[in-house]
């Protein structure tokens, strides 16, 4: 009820400690005044009769001293006597009958005028009447009374005086009150408003003052204080705040939000003093896969490593940005092409030493595409734009830094055109694919094919499959290519199989077609349909592909395997699984990367972990195939390591069909050679 009448009122606190006291004085006063008017009334009256009483009492008293007959002038005497003292405005005595004795001295009153009353206060008229009875000193002891009516007109104008009085001191103590209210409320008030005005600063966000009061009260000091506190917590909480918009939470480096300000403040700086500067984009390689294989908490380690390791590249004054996953980016102040390239080459050597996380030995590459401002750009925009095409130059041709070239954008262009094109170069049957063979070390008999396919663009010629699988991917279209190929190339399969019973064809699978259980009914279908011996066939899957999906990934390869396909795990060694994790899975073969074939020595680090890897594998059952076999030495070490199979450029680059047989026939002569 009070809430809502502030409310309505809207009073400040001091209005409202005003109008409460005012209020509540409204009430007070009048019944103050009542009472006190009603206390001085009633003693006065009290008094009064009192007076009387005495007064009469001593007028009988002298006249019992008195023989009514002897001393009847006397009697009159003291009656007028009575009449002269002023307060009495009638005397006489009564006796039995008519007996009545009066003053000698008329008054304005006569004895029909009595009326005798038994209180001052009863009666309304300016007499106050009593009769008291008496005896004279004579012998009869008859009673007589004595009638008197004493004048209280000047009660009232006692009353009237008293009455100003107490309207006088009522009033005086109300203005005291008020004041004294009014000014002590200021007190309040004041600061109140200060703290008011200080905290509208604030929510208007200048939060740069400080909060003070000179109030001596303890309440208004307590609240400044807290306040202030409040003040404190809310520009560190801005502050925070604005650090968290601004920032990654992971690595605590500035995010893409921060760094698009930063380019634009760098680019109109720049231009300003005529300077250059670079961008470096930094695309880390392989880290989808250590993020796929070993989990989002490893990948976040790795980022976090890898942030610290690139800020020891860069100078204070240099920004380094997280702008996606696995994307970083730098400004460089001040900087031409070839401090920004030997810039890059150093991030580069910091991020490539490998680093243990929770027990797993990590290694990681990056790409970095460079953009200078003012050559390759002059806008924010355009110079990620040609940071951008460098970047993905570098990636695709396994390059750690491209600097932005012209020639650049034809090459971006033409990966945007040939995603264009994928779906109708599918229908248009642009794509054939090439077998290589892998052979038997030990025996050295043909094992059969892999089957690796080739875009043959009808304007760029030969594409290879580094190229447009990632885009056949990222297209989503890779489902459909993998199809078409199965399918297109049955025919073959089935020629190869007749002639050589044994013949096993290889087929890639990539990560993506792996989880794909439609894919898996395709290949049944075509199986059935085609008439086509299923151990005959091979799938390939990378190692990592597996680890992508582990559950589902065992679910599907042992659907493979019960239609009597094998599983070949391809690239071994690249990712980050390990051979005793893999053994849970239905594996066959065993591909071991050509990265650790090509330059195999006997003193080649490779060298142990290649030994390793076939004695393991053996243990588990699982046969191992030797990709990039180039030379005859290499071979030879195979053969001593008890390697099942090779596959390489040693026995020639991947054939046409039409090729293949007759590559086989030759073979097979010189080997009975
Ligand atoms: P991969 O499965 O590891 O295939 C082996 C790659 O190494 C082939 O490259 C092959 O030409 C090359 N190679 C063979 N012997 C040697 C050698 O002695 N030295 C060197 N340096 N390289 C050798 P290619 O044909 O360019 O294929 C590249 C990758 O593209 C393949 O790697 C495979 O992952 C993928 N790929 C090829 N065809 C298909 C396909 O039909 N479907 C899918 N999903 N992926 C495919
Ligand atoms: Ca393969
Ligand atoms: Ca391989």
């Amino acid at each position: 009820m009070v809430n809502r009448l502030i409310k309505l009122l809207k009073l400040s606190t001091s209005r409202y400690i005003l109008t409460s006291i005012v209020l509540v004085h409204i009430i007070l006063l009048p019944f103050l005044y009542t009472t006190m008017m009603y206390a001085y009334k009633n003693n006065t009256y009290e008094q009064f009769e009192t007076q009387t009483r005495d007064i009469a009492g001593l007028l009988t008293d002298v006249l019992s001293t008195k023989y009514l007959l002897d001393d009847f002038k006397s009697i009159s005497e003291t009656l007028d006597s009575a009449i002269l003292s002023g307060i009495i405005s009638y005397i006489d005595i009564i006796g039995r009958e008519d007996f009545i004795i009066t003053p000698t001295i008329t008054t304005s009153l006569t004895e029909n005028d009595f009326n005798e009353n038994s209180q001052v206060s009863n009666f309304r008229e300016s007499i106050f009447f009593i009769k008291i009875p008496f005896y004279f000193k004579q012998p009869d002891n008859i009673a007589y009374h004595l009638r008197i009516g004493f004048d209280k007109s000047h009660l009232n104008d006692q009353f009237i005086l008293a009455r100003n009085s107490i309207i006088l001191i009522l009033s005086a103590y109300f203005l005291i009150i008020i004041t004294i209210i009014a000014i002590n409320t200021r007190y309040i008030s004041t600061p109140l408003r200060h703290l008011r005005k200080y905290s509208n600063e604030i929510a208007s966000g200048n939060t740069d003052i400080e909060l003070q009061t000179h109030s001596q009260l303890t309440d208004v000091r307590d609240l400044t204080f807290d306040l202030e506190k409040m003040r404190l917590a809310l520009v560190n909480l801005a502050l925070r705040m604005q650090h968290k918009a601004t920032h990654d939470d992971l690595t605590g480096l500035p995010n893409r939000f921060l760094f698009t300000d930063r380019l634009q403040s760098t680019v109109t700086l720049s231009a300003r003093n005529q300077q250059s500067f670079a961008i470096l984009l930094i695309d880390l390689d392989r880290f989808k896969e250590i993020n796929d294989t070993l989990g989002h908490n490893i990948g976040d380690e790795v980022l976090k490593v890898l942030s610290e390791r690139m800020c020891h590249g860069i100078r204070e004054s240099d920004t380094l940005a997280r702008i996606g996953g696995d994307e970083f980016a730098v400004i460089l102040i001040d900087v031409g092409l070839i401090v920004a390239e030997k810039i890059a080459r150093k991030i580069i050597q910091l991020i490539e030493p490998s680093f243990y996380i929770n027990g797993h030995s990590l290694k990681l590459g990056a790409s970095i595409g460079i953009s200078i401002f003012p050559e390759d750009g002059s806008n924010p925009g355009t110079l990620m734009q040609k940071a951008d095409i460098s970047m993905y130059h570098a990636k695709n041709n396994n390059l750690n830094i491209t600097s932005y070239h012209p020639d650049l954008d034809s090459d971006h262009y033409e990966n945007l055109v040939l995603s264009h094109n994928l779906k109708s170069s599918i229908d248009n049957g642009e794509f054939e694919a090439r077998f290589q063979p892998k052979v038997n070390i030990k025996n050295k008999r043909l094992s059969g094919c892999e089957l690796l396919l080739r875009w043959e663009h009808p304007d760029m010629g030969t594409i290879l499959p580094d190229k447009f699988i990632p885009l056949a991917e990222k297209e989503n279209m890779i489902g459909e290519l993998t199809r078409w190929t199965i399918k297109h190339h049955a025919t073959q399969f089935k020629k190869l199989i007749s002639i050589y019973p044994d013949f096993k064809i290889s087929i890639n699978i990539s990560p993506n077609d792996l989880l794909d259980f439609s894919l898996l009914n395709f290949i049944n279908e075509i199986i059935t349909s085609d008439n086509l011996p299923a151990s005959n066939l091979y799938i390939e899957v990378t190692e990592n592909a597996i680890m992508k999906n582990p559950v589902r990934s065992a679910e599907i390869l042992n659907r493979f395997c019960d239609l009597g396909i094998k599983i070949s795990v391809d690239d071994f060694g690249t990712g980050y699984s390990s051979l005793a994790y893999l053994q849970k899975f239905p594996i066959s073969e065993l591909k071991i990367d050509k990265s650790f074939i090509s330059n195999l020595t006997k003193d080649s680090n490779n060298y142990p972990i290649v030994s390793a890897t076939i004695t393991m594998a053996h243990d588990l059952g699982i046969s191992v195939v030797a990709e990039g076999v180039e030379q005859e030495s290499t071979l030879k070490l195979l053969r001593n390591l008890d390697c099942d199979y090779a596959q390489g450029y040693y026995y020639g680059q991947p054939r046409h069909f039409d090729e293949i047989f007759m590559w086989i026939e030759n073979y097979n002569k010189n080997k009975a050679n």
